[in-house]
């Protein structure tokens, strides 16, 4: 908790029934920059029950009206959410970068995508939402409506502070529910910017609420909360595990997106500058702190020479610095703990006997001494039973693994807990279709990095990747409400 405030730096609030509230224990937590710890980027609620109940409260009485308008008049919400966040684009990109670390330029990329995401959801409101099914009976008319769950409680990660809420709250808006967000405590002022558009667009008072506080008793509160209707969960999976265990003890509807291990396969007939291309951007970009990242890259031994030859010259450039300062490729950890994470990891990569080809260090130049850097770092000679093959890192780190066959390739990619990005480079058709129809994971790409899907596109991973529901798209009309059959007899 922060005792001391300092006086030039701005506190955000909760905001619970249309207005901005400090919590019921007066305390704030810091949001530091990970590029200089030394800077505080703002103060954030670090509320208790107490507040989560008065939200969801609000939301409770909130969505019995906000469910009777058209999908048409919610869309016009959405619509205006979407111009605020437009207009204030930097603003919040700035936000985001310093307080989470990505650049800049990835920081406006994301929060652009956000405001796409409005638009999108704004339009379904007026997409059916309901099919006829011919009944037997003559006389009789059936068919299929949608219904939202009541109340949707959001529990976001740090990683993509504003695409991530706002994935899950545009669709739980437009098809009626209203919302509860807990976001992640490092991000929580970008999210507090996000809400400002939202109330600045106008919504009724208690359709959107943000609580800010500790997972283990805003995000705890969320699971346990027998108002809440429905927990859609991003982050790791041991938390994943429990929001999934508790919303099915009380009989609510949960969806969990979570970890990956996500591999590249290099076939020997790839293109290896788009292969070399696609593992850097896959795998280091937002410092690896993806869901999707490239962790494993998998190379016949045929091209692996040259593969790694191409790779470790591009990586050896890579601007490595504060997210804000236009020539950085690569900004810092999101923070001290991830940091360390990282690190951890890879003493452990060294001690499994994996060969580390490049960095593995804290980089202590060009003032990144006051950051929570690390180099971006490649390993060799990497076993897939190896932890660093196997866990995810979350951070910068690429295990480097030779095989002889692709039908080898398939198979070690496969062989991880996880299912939620793989990615095959190959100009061969055949090989092309082997991967697609092989792999096992929710999103399989070609000649593409690993990572997530155009916002139109249902994202989400198979076995411990996810609860298998899936994200964006028309596929979240599926989470967000619940199908009505009905029966007319004339
Ligand atoms: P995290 O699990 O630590 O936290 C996620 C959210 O859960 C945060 O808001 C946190 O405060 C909250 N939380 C923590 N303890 C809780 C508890 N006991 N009960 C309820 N909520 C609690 O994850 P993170 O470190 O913020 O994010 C990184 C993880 O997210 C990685 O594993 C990454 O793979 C995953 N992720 C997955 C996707 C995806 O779509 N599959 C996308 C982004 C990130």
């Amino acid at each position: 908790m922060q005792k001391v405030i300092e006086k030039n730096v701005k506190t955000y609030m909760n905001y619970i029934n249309g207005a901005w509230v400090t919590s019921h224990t007066n305390e704030v937590s810091s949001s530091i920059n990970p590029a200089n710890k030394n800077e505080i980027v703002g103060y954030v609620q670090s509320s208790s029950r107490e507040d989560l109940d008065a939200a969801v409260s609000a939301a409770k009485q909130a969505q019995k009206l906000w469910r009777k308008l058209s999908g048409a008049s919610r869309g016009d919400y959405l619509y205006k959410v979407a111009n605020k966040i437009e207009g204030r684009l930097d603003e919040i990109a700035e936000s985001m970068t310093k307080e989470m670390g990505k650049t800049f330029a990835e920081s406006k990329g994301e929060t652009a995508r956000g405001v796409a995401i409005l638009r999108y959801y704004a339009g379904e409101g007026m997409r059916k939402i309901g099919d006829v099914i011919p009944s037997t009976d003559s006389d009789a008319l059936m068919f299929t409506t949608r219904v939202p769950l009541g109340v949707v409680g959001v529990i976001a990660p740090w990683n993509f502070p504003v695409a991530i809420p706002i994935w899950k709250m545009a669709p739980a808006l437009i098809y009626g529910n209203a919302v509860v967000l807990k976001p992640a405590q490092e991000v929580a002022v970008t999210a507090a910017k996000i809400i400002e558009c939202f109330d600045e667009a106008g919504l009724p008072a208690g359709v959107v609420n943000i609580v800010t506080g500790p997972g283990s008793v805003i995000g705890q509160g969320i699971i346990e909360h027998p108002d809440i209707n429905g927990i859609t969960f991003t982050g790791s999976n041991e938390v994943g595990k429990r929001v999934g265990q508790g919303a099915l003890a009380r009989g609510a509807k949960y969806q969990l997106e979570m970890g990956g291990k996500n591999p590249v396969i290099v076939a020997s007939d790839a293109d290896l500058d788009l292969a070399v291309e696609g593992t850097i951007s896959g795998g280091l970009r937002s410092t690896g702190q993806k869901c999707t990242a490239t962790s494993r890259v998998i190379v016949q031994a045929d091209v692996y020479d040259e593969f790694k030859e191409k790779l470790l010259a591009k990586v050896s450039e890579l601007k490595v610095g504060s997210g804000m300062q236009g020539e950085t490729w690569m900004g810092p950890c999101s923070s001290e703990n991830q940091l360390n994470t990282v690190l951890s990891y890879i003493e452990k990569g060294k001690k499994e006997g994996a060969t580390l080809l490049y960095g593995g260090e804290r980089p202590m130049e060009n003032g990144t001494e006051n950051g929570f850097y690390v180099q971006p770092t490649v390993f060799e000679n990497v076993k897939n039973e190896m932890i660093i093959a196997q866990e995810e890192i979350f951070g910068p780190v690429l295990a480097l693994i030779k095989v002889d066959t692709l039908e080898e390739a398939v198979e070690l990619a496969n062989d991880v807990e996880f299912g939620l990005s793989a990615s095959i480079y190959t100009q061969n058709i055949g090989h092309m279709f082997s991967f697609i129809n092989e792999m096992e994971a929710g999103l399989v790409r070609v000649n593409a990095e690993t990572a997530g899907v155009e916002l139109q596109a249902p994202f989400g991973g198979m076995k411990q990747s996810s609860s298998h529901s899936r994200e964006q798209g028309q596929a979240a009309i599926e989470f967000f409400t619940s199908i009505k059959t009905v029966f007319v007899k004339a």
